[in-house]
Formats: C-alpha cells, structure tokens, sequence
C-alpha cells in the first residue's frame, strides 16, 4: 500500500508549522520547528514569492500531510465531498475525520496518526466487534472501536493513552480510555476540528 515516506519533521519545515505528526515528541524541545524553523534544503530561509496557486497548493499539501493521505485518494475524498450536500471543503474535512486511523487517534489510543495507521494495519482494531484493517475504513455515528482484547496493554497504547490525558476533549467521540473504546456518538462539526487548514483554498485549487 503506498504511502508518504518522507521524514515527519521536514514536513512540518516544508509547511512552515507543526503538524504534530510524531507525538509526544512534537510537544518537546526535540521538535524540529523550534530548531529549525524554515524549510529544508539549501534555499529554505530564502524569501519565496507567494502567489495565490502556492497558497492554495501549501493548503492542501499540509492537508494531505496532517492525515497521510496520498494524491490520488485525496481526490477521491474532494471528488465524494463536492457529490454531498453541504459545503464542499467541510465535507472533505468531515469524510479525512472519519477515518478509522484518525479517529484512533484523536480517541487517544495512539500518540500519532502514523502510530494509529500502523495499530490499524497491524490487526489489533475492531469496530462493532470486527477485526478492521484498513486505516481509510470510515467510520459511522453509533461505530464502537476497540482494541483486542490481547493488544489493550501494549506499550505504544499505554504510552498513547497517558499522552491523551492532558489533550481536549472530542465532543463527536466517546471515549472510554481504560476499556480502550471509542463510540463515535455524532458526526463532527466545522468548530470541533482543530486544524491549522483553510479548506476552503483545497476547494479554489481542485475547481480551477
Ligand atoms: Fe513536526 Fe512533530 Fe517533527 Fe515538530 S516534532 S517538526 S511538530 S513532526
């Protein structure tokens, strides 16, 4: 399955912000954006003309980026999101919300989405009873998540729910953190999700 292989921190550099994408390391000093913040290569502190294209596509890269999603399926997801009621760049940010690995992770069962990503692929996720293994797999209002039974005290998930602890709370999920379960109780709303993303720049750049 491809997927994006290149190195967390630089993305961020790229972007010129966090995007949180290693966890616990993301809120150290370890984190590249405090040391280097500018972007990487030899030309990364020079100054860069910033059309209204880069604006655009910068967007929807750091989209992309903050859910590891690759070109093609994003398109997918603007392609389903611009066939649904309502408007378009809420949607797209609805349908990368709803998928399992995110929702893994912002339930607290994983310090990253590429953690969550990889708890998915490696089997240790069920919803409503079902082993699933598939990170884009989207999940429903009344889906309940868990983790296996045998994998509930593994390290990366202890360590993700002791790291979950001091995050907010997600009004669209309800979590139970020491059963690890997670019951996706409402769709999410525009002011529920956090993101540094102007959605509505993904949309002028896929319409052109
Ligand atoms: Fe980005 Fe996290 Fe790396 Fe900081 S530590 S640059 S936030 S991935």
């Amino acid at each position: 399955m491809a997927r994006n292989t290149d190195p967390s921190c630089k993305q961020c550099r790229r972007e010129g912000e966090k995007l949180f994408l290693k966890g616990a390391r993301c809120e150290s000093d370890k984190c590249a954006m405090e040391r280097r913040p500018y972007a990487p290569g030899e030309h990364g502190r020079g100054r860069i003309k910033e059309t209204e294209y880069l604006l655009q596509l910068r967007e929807k890269q750091k989209a992309k980026r903050i859910y590891g999603v690759l070109e093609k399926q994003f398109r997918r997801y603007y392609g389903k999101a611009s066939r649904q009621q309502g408007i378009t760049g809420e949607n797209l940010l609805f349908l990368l919300e709803s998928r399992l690995d995110n929702v893994v992770y912002r339930g607290g069962l994983a310090s990253s989405r590429k953690d969550a990503r990889q708890i998915v692929r490696h089997g240790h996720i069920v919803v409503n009873g079902r082993k699933v293994n598939i990170p884009s797999f989207q999940v429903k209002v009344g889906d309940v998540i868990e983790i296996k039974p045998k994998s509930k005290e593994m390290v990366r998930v202890l360590q993700a729910v002791r790291f979950a602890e001091g995050r907010p709370i997600i009004p669209w999920l309800k979590v139970d953190s020491d059963k690890r379960r997670i019951e996706m109780v409402a769709l999410p709303k525009r002011e529920d999700i956090e993101l540094p993303v102007k959605e509505h720049l993904i949309v002028e750049l896929y319409s052109k």
